[in-house]
């Protein structure tokens, strides 16, 4: 299963979606784009989106220089990075930053490519594997990105109700009894969403 545990960038702004594209960078023209491109001015710090193992602390044409991480049964890539802070075998930690973003390869200004391929490592870099979610076994990093976002943003005494009511499958008059009489029971019912929501 693919989650996040920490966000490539503190702050995310996409300028550029996954998917169908038709952008020509340096003579070369791109049709699909296997990532999101991510507003990051040069030097901004870049995180381990999960623990994992560094396969790759590269440089390539296209990315510029790139770190690949092997999540197991996925795996993430940084794109167009200035520097790394991390080298190939190492072990990344979740939110540890992995390097800089800047604008090395094919880029018309700064930014950040990030991407994730399903499957293991080894077939990274494999073609094989298309259809219309799924390219080149890469998949929309937005969709985790977003579900990591939903899953922190801090939850309103109603929300947390709700989401206890209906995970629990309590009664309104139970969740109301133990959120305004029961001592702690805000706090209560905001701890049992989190671990809930997680
Ligand atoms: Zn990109």
């Amino acid at each position: 299963m693919i989650k996040l545990y920490y966000l490539p960038l503190d702050n995310i702004e996409v300028t550029s979606p996954y998917g169908k594209r038709n952008i020509r960078v340096n003579n070369k023209y791109y049709w699909w784009h296997n990532g999101v491109d991510l507003k990051a001015n040069i030097n901004t710090p870049v995180y381990a989106i999960a623990s994992g193992k560094v396969m790759a602390a590269a440089h390539s044409n296209s990315y510029g220089y790139y770190l690949a991480i092997d999540h197991g049964n996925y795996a993430s890539l940084y794109g167009h990075l200035a520097s790394f802070k991390l080298k190939n075998g190492d072990l990344a930690k979740a939110g540890a930053i992995i390097g800089y973003s800047g604008n090395t390869g094919d880029v018309t200004g700064p930014h950040l490519h990030f991407e994730i391929r399903l499957g293991k490592y080894e077939n990274f870099w494999d073609r094989a594997y298309c259809d219309s979610n799924v390219f080149m076994n890469t998949v929309d990093p937005m969709l985790f990105i977003d579900k990591f976002i939903q899953r922190n943003k801090k939850l309103s005494l109603e929300e947390s109700i709700n989401l206890v009511k209906s995970a629990a499958g309590l009664e309104e008059r139970t969740m109301e009894y133990i959120a305004s009489h029961y001592k702690f029971g805000e706090d209560l019912v905001k701890k049992l969403a989190k671990a809930i929501n997680l």
